[in-house]
């Protein structure tokens, strides 16, 4: 039997912080947690926080590869990357391309999650577009976007099988609100990105199964007037329908630490993800990088720790890791750490809902586990059951 027992920890639940805790798991579950433990052969952690491994709902690469890139090698490299910092499970995400390049980064997917030699748990694959608006594309290459065609996401859904967990569409566009209903039959979470919805289309939406929204205030809409009339974007209905959930890119540069605390505060945890929506250059530290693929991807610049497309007139991706987004919670918008974590943990694990055991340090979960200081330098980090990284011996 493969048994790991780490003691002297404070345990992160999402209720409370428990003071000098211990964990015990056993074949990559955890078995046991609990106080003041007593026996040999404990890893100590020597005080530091153990908190459930951070899952990623949004992200496009690391490392210098991106999920476009359409290798296994470029998941290894990602992965490698992020895992340092803390990310055990990740949504694989690549961005709005031709459906040749979609297919393409299907099958790489498939690939990968049959090799071994990849550290992190890849959940499922997240779609960004196509279909999406393209007066809210942000950083997408605006020559992929338009309406939802039936007959290519269908073949996409049908190639992707179980691997396909989620899609971010414009639910104004013609077509998306049948296409919703096709994604939640075949179990796939449409989610409201780049988009110029209004609160009714929002309303609809949320009736077709768009019950979550990509990258909030990011590519959303918000208020405008018609012939005075003022009418609520995404943002408003963010706030009004209690059970529509959001995930935000709390990085500090997406989102001042004022925004990220309204969200916080109306929403409250349950129902807001922390994301990276992190972008080939993150965990490297380079002045230029290209988004998308490198055969046809765009180049962009970094800089004030975040990436920008060329002309500065937008953001072109974060290059944050999930770490930095819990730090940037509990230093720069003074929400408690226990909150932080159960938005960067258990709540994406909920939002995607396809019944992972994992987002909680509780007895029968996947042993998932980091450990980390008080400024959120993750020092451990064991991914189910198996030691990755173990820097405070
Ligand atoms: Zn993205």
């Amino acid at each position: 039997m493969d048994k790991t027992v780490i003691k002297n920890v404070k345990v992160i639940t999402p209720v409370e912080i428990v003071e000098n805790g211990y964990v015990v798991v056993e074949n990559g579950t955890i078995v046991e947690v609990g106080t003041n433990y007593i026996g040999a052969d404990a890893v100590d952690g020597k005080g530091r926080y153990l908190s459930p491994g951070f899952v990623d709902i949004h992200i496009h690469g690391g490392g210098g590869s991106d999920f476009m890139d359409g290798t296994v090698e470029a998941y290894k490299n990602i992965t490698n990357a992020h895992v340092k910092h803390g990310t055990t499970s990740m949504f694989p995400t690549p961005l709005a391309a031709s459906k040749d390049e979609l297919v393409r980064a299907i099958k790489v997917y498939k690939e990968a999650k049959k090799d071994d030699t990849i550290v992190c748990n890849l959940l499922g694959m997240h779609f960004e577009g196509p279909y999406v608006s393209k007066n809210q594309a942000g950083a997408l290459d605006p020559r992929y976007l338009k309406d939802p065609v039936k007959e290519e996401y269908e073949e996409l859904v049908e190639l992707s099988g179980e691997d396909l967990v989620r899609w971010s569409i414009a639910p104004e566009l013609g077509g998306a609100l049948e296409f919703g209903d096709y994604l939640k039959a075949h179990g796939v979470l449409p989610t409201i990105a780049h988009s110029d919805a209004t609160y009714e289309e929002v309303t609809k939406a949320f009736e077709h199964g768009y019950t979550h929204v990509t990258h909030l205030y990011s590519s959303t809409s918000t208020i405008v007037r018609k012939d005075g009339f003022r009418h609520a974007g995404i943002i408003e209905s963010a706030y009004i329908i209690d059970d529509l959930d959001v995930e935000i890119i709390a990085d500090g540069c997406h989102l001042p630490p004022c925004l990220l605390k309204l969200v916080y505060k109306s929403k409250g945890i349950d129902h807001v993800a922390l994301t990276t929506d992190a972008m080939r250059a993150a965990g490297q530290n380079v002045k230029t990088s290209i988004l998308g693929s490198l055969e046809d991807g765009q180049e962009i610049i970094i800089e004030d720790g975040v990436a920008k497309m060329p002309d500065r007139t937008s953001f072109a991706g974060s290059i944050a890791t999930t770490d930095r987004l819990v730090r940037t919670m509990v230093k720069q918008v003074g929400v408690p750490l226990k909150d932080a974590v159960t938005m960067m943990t258990k709540t994406p694990i909920r939002i995607i809902n396809k019944g992972y055991k994992k987002g909680e340090i509780a007895v029968g979960m996947d042993a998932d586990i980091i450990m980390f200081d008080d400024d959120i330098n993750v020092s451990y980090v064991m991914v189910g059951g198996k030691t990755i990284i173990d820097n405070n011996q």
